[in-house]
């Protein structure tokens, strides 16, 4: 039987001073479900509704209407407190765009240990968690140095120590990498990937094909719902249908498309590394 983490019924939700149209949602009638220990990844255009998603899942929006439930709990209950709200946020982290409206301390150690501390944990769990996370996101002599000086893949490890920090089930990568340089974003992903294989509950929101194609699960979001879902050789073999979306399609993808239709050959669309996708042209062209 399935048991989510993360589930989503019917949600909808319209931001108050959002004066474009009568019934232009920013989420409209979203349902969806994260396993525990899934990785997600959600696809979709600006504006398409994924940043609103993400919020309301944690609580920094409230649905209009629909359900939402983290670990079972109904989280769009009227009577939700204080203190479930913060079980929420314990439960489900989040890490943002930029690295630098992220750090609040001058020295990493510092920064990292903010979150536990909110807690209200004992110094020395404090001192514990904080070399744990700074360890995993390989950033430990690192740790008496001044946030500002690192470089903004650094910067971002530093951000995802601080909500490791914090033992949450699942966190949420909103467009985390997509103010980093290649080398940022692939010390970015190594460590969401290795945190998603220690059993860390992964949501990648991502403009990134190479990134998506990792996800044991892709979510595409168009106009504020969910356009398509599935793993990412169901979503990236319709690549007409991520066009339609305003998405690019992974390379491969859409090389064999271009090749099927002009050559009429029938190579199956889908996610292939270069060596493999060269191999199949070759024996298609013998
Ligand atoms: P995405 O993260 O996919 O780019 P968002 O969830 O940020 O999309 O935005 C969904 C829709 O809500 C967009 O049309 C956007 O313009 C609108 N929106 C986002 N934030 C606000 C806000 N604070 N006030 C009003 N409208 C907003
Ligand atoms: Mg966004």
């Amino acid at each position: 039987m399935s048991n989510p983490l993360i589930k989503l019924e019917n949600v909808s939700y319209k931001y108050p001073n959002y004066d474009v149209e009568e019934n232009n949602f920013a989420v409209n009638n979203v349902s969806l479900e994260i396993e525990k220990g899934e990785f997600v990844a959600i696809l979709g255009h600006n504006g398409s509704g994924k940043s609103t998603t993400a919020k309301l899942i944690n609580l920094i929006l409230t649905a209009d209407s629909g359900k939402i439930y983290v670990d079972g709990k109904d989280i769009t209950d009227e009577n939700l407190t204080d203190d479930d709200v913060f079980e929420v946020r314990k439960k489900v982290g989040m890490v943002f765009q930029n690295p630098d409206n992220q750090i609040v301390a001058t020295v990493v150690e510092e920064d990292v240990a903010f979150g536990p501390e909110n807690l209200g944990l004992p110094p020395k769990e404090i001192r514990q968690r904080v070399d744990e996370a700074l360890e995993i996101v390989n950033m430990k002599e690192y740790a008496r140095h001044a946030p500002h000086k690192l470089s903004g893949g650094q910067k971002q490890r530093i951000a995802i120590a601080g909500t490791i920090a914090m033992k949450p089930e699942c966190i949420i990568f909103d467009e985390s990498t997509a103010m980093l340089d290649p080398q940022g974003r692939k010390e970015v992903m190594n460590t969401i990937k290795r945190l998603n294989k220690e059993g860390m509950t992964v949501v990648l929101i991502t403009h990134y094909m190479n990134e998506a194609v990792m996800a044991d699960k892709v979510i595409v979001m168009k106009n504020g719902s969910v356009y398509l879902e599935g793993t990412p050789n169901q979503v990236f073999s319709q690549p007409e249908k991520l066009w339609s979306a305003g998405l690019e399609v992974p390379q491969s993808v859409e090389l064999i498309d271009k090749l099927n239709k002009e050559l009429s050959l029938s190579i199956p669309l889908q996610v292939y590394d270069s060596d493999t996708c060269a191999e199949l042209i070759k024996n298609e062209l013998k």
